[in-house]
């Protein structure tokens, strides 16, 4: 008997180590070579957890980092292109999931940079993740405090270089989508970086945690329909062909496939049906 209380105990072990795993697709961690996008911006990511460097005479912005293991394929990829990871001045987040803020804290420790959260965000962020209203105390990284708190419209600037966030929540409750503009042979083009509209598992109908979490989804929709975009980019490179668009640039350097004011749209409204999917199938199964 005891013998198999011991076996059992092992097993329920195993069944609870295995189901507090996180399931990582390996693009997650898996290298990619770090290149310019357009103007003074750069990719400084893993295969699909994006990180974008914003290079300015007075120092250096870094937009997302992904988890805390890819903070020194990050610094690689900084050091590759010729930057100096000190030079990052100002750090931004999407939003506060351990995928795109894991390695924030130990960026901030490298660089000293200065950290600009949003509103929404900030506390989830400065306790590493713990309480999320989806993943509860699943998903935690190490934590990180806001220089900066900012809010709907809000600017950060650095060296002649604007960014402005647009809160759109849903996939958290401070999800930022920043823009930008940047300049290349003589052309101003309008950037856009999606913080997500994905809902992974999320119980949007009747969620006593997020009682307004189908309102959210719908108001981000609309803002994100209204913003101008030319160059489209996200927080995950498989929302904007990350992969195909590599490929593409090395193919024929001499046209730039992240212009893509169709692909954004096509996002959206990929997205958005989906979106509304689910909510329909949630609204009928919440009847029954
Ligand atoms: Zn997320």
């Amino acid at each position: 008997m005891q013998r198999f209380l011991q076996i059992f105990g092992f097993l329920a072990l195993c069944v609870a180590s295995i189901s507090a795993q996180v399931v990582e697709p390996p693009s997650w961690r898996q290298p990619a070579e770090p290149f310019r996008i357009i103007g003074n911006l750069y990719y400084v990511g893993s295969a699909d957890l994006t990180s974008y460097l914003f290079v300015t005479p007075k120092g250096n912005i870094l937009l997302d980092v992904g988890l805390l293991e890819n903070v020194p394929l990050v610094e690689s990829n900084i050091k590759k292109l010729g930057f100096r990871m000190e030079d990052v001045k100002i750090l931004l987040n999407s939003h506060a999931h351990f995928d795109h803020a894991g390695g924030l804290a130990e960026v901030k420790r490298l660089t000293r940079a200065k950290f600009v959260a949003s509103a929404g965000d900030a506390p989830e962020l400065a306790g590493g993740g713990k309480n999320d209203f989806a993943f509860g105390n699943r998903y935690n990284y190490p934590p990180i405090k806001a220089d900066r708190i900012i809010t709907d419209g809000g600017k950060v600037e650095l060296g002649g270089m604007t960014l402005t966030a647009h809160i759109t929540p849903g996939h958290t409750r401070g999800c930022t989508t920043w823009t930008t503009e940047v300049s290349d042979g003589g052309k101003t083009y309008h950037v856009v970086f999606v913080c997500s509209v994905s809902f992974p598992g999320y119980k949007l109908v009747n969620n006593p945690k997020n009682p307004h979490l189908v309102a959210d989804y719908q108001h981000t929709f609309q803002v994100l329909r209204a913003l101008p975009c030319d160059i489209f980019l996200a927080s995950h490179g498989s929302f904007f062909d990350l992969p195909g668009k590599i490929a593409e640039l090395k193919q024929n350097p001499s046209h730039n496939p992240f212009i893509d004011p169709t692909g954004y749209r096509q996002f959206l409204d990929r997205s958005q049906a989906a979106f509304e999917a689910e909510l329909k199938k949630q609204t009928e199964s919440s009847r029954h």
